[in-house]
């Protein structure tokens, strides 16, 4: 069995799902997801003659060679390991297939038949699709304001501290989150949501400096008490504050949110300085999650060493690929540390975490980020059923990755000069 080509695609939703197809002869191929990033498909290209010839059953020894390959571009971490991911799990997807099992039965076997999903949550209109640098573009499949759409931009193309916030004349109330909040629990059936904390309010003094007044802290507090009110004791609640903000704002703000019992608190100081973050999560019984920025378990070895965050939150499209998830999963796990791995993938992304979700132990729930992408559900064909449904994942029993693309939705939204496989 030899690989005989490496094809990308993207599709245009709210960010740019990148896909990798791995072809071993005419009849067998596999399906990956990488997490987007500036000259993306061009670093697979790049990688693809790594590849090319070789047993795709070596899934391993192959992901080295590759790591290996781009070692002078950064072998700690970085874009290239973006591509990496999604090559690796095409790989598991191709080697399923040729052995006939599903991809949890190649990474030990599954700890449950489903996987809990949290839904990441956004009152109002805003971040309707972002391209490679995080900016906001006009959505496919919106009806956009001609005017900003004229411009090159919707709303508010500043970045801040950490990328684009909401409009600044858009200002989320605490009965806008906890209506969301009722709905998607309501209507779609999830036990677990997550809402951004780090959004403008009236009382907002400076978005580049990292600090927050009391009355912001206070206004951030009203709106995840409404939601946590809205959804009762049954449902957990994390919130997001995109690696804003310095250590004593965190503080305050961690300590404040204590008597309301989040599932956690994420990313609430920039994501590089482990050190810096162990001092927010020694100062609260607040749980802190950080991770989506982390390459290979090396890349959470501080972290889990030192105590610094309660919760791991790895993105499987991003991190090194689904051995390399289950790597730092068993790595948390000798800290008694749970993952809740990031995700904003497609349903291919998605259902290849929830592969790994299943055969991890010290797993707690995997994002969902599509609520607001209307043809989510219909990129994905083979799959017996709805993806998510009442707020989980049925883990697959087919070979390989147990779902695939559906290619006329995906050719409709493919963006543009970009190539669409091997069409
Ligand atoms: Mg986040």
């Amino acid at each position: 069995m030899r690989i005989t080509g490496v094809h990308t695609a993207v599709v245009e939703a709210n960010y740019d799902w990148t896909f990798v197809r791995i072809d071993a002869g005419e009849e067998l191929s596999g399906l990956g997801e990488c997490f987007t990033a500036p000259g993306l498909t061009g670093i697979v290209r790049d990688l693809a003659p790594l590849l090319i010839g070789e047993d795709p059953r070596d899934v391993d020894r192959l992901w080295s060679k590759l790591r290996w390959g781009a070692s002078g571009a950064g072998s700690p971490g970085g874009i290239v390991y973006n591509a990496i991911s999604g090559i690796e799990a095409a790989l598991w997807d191709l080697v399923g297939k040729a052995y006939g099992v599903p991809i949890h039965r190649l990474l030990g076997g599954r700890f449950r038949d489903s996987v809990r999903i949290y839904a990441d949550c956004h009152a109002g209109e805003a971040l309707h699709s972002m391209d490679a640098t995080m900016v906001p573009r006009p959505a496919r499949w919106a009806q956009e304001p001609p005017e900003a759409i004229a411009a090159g931009t919707l709303r508010n193309p500043e970045h801040g501290r950490a990328y684009a916030k909401a409009a600044p004349d858009e200002f989320f109330t605490a009965e806008m989150y906890a209506a969301r909040a009722r709905q998607v629990v309501d209507e779609l059936g999830f036990s677990a949501l997550k809402f951004d904390l780090d959004v403008p309010t009236p009382y907002q003094q400076d978005t580049a400096s990292g600090t927050l007044t009391r009355a912001e802290i206070g206004a951030m507090v009203e709106l995840a008490a409404a939601v946590i009110e809205a959804v009762g004791p049954e449902v957990d609640v994390a919130f997001d504050c995109h690696w804003r903000y310095q250590v004593a704002d965190a503080q305050r703000l961690a300590h404040e949110l204590e008597p309301l019992g989040l599932l956690w608190l994420e990313d609430p100081v920039p994501p590089e300085n482990a050190a810096a973050l162990r001092r927010v999560t020694e100062s609260t019984t607040t749980p802190i999650a950080t991770g989506e920025n982390g390459y290979l378990r090396h890349g959470f070895r501080e972290a889990f060493e030192t105590g610094a965050i309660s919760i791991a939150a790895p993105d499987f499209q991003k991190t090194g690929g689904l051995l390399e998830a289950r790597r730092i999963a068993d790595f948390a796990d000798t800290h008694y540390i749970s993952l809740a791995p990031h995700c904003i993938a497609s349903p291919i992304g998605t259902v290849a975490s929830a592969h790994v979700a299943a055969a991890i132990p010290n797993f707690l729930a995997l994002e969902w980020h599509g609520m607001s992408v209307p043809f989510w559900e219909d990129l994905a064909v083979g799959f017996d059923g709805p993806v998510i449904s009442g707020g989980r994942i049925q883990v697959p029993e087919a070979p390989g990755l147990g779902v695939e693309l559906n290619l006329d939705v995906a050719r409709e939204y493919a963006r543009e000069n970009e190539p669409f496989f091997d069409e």
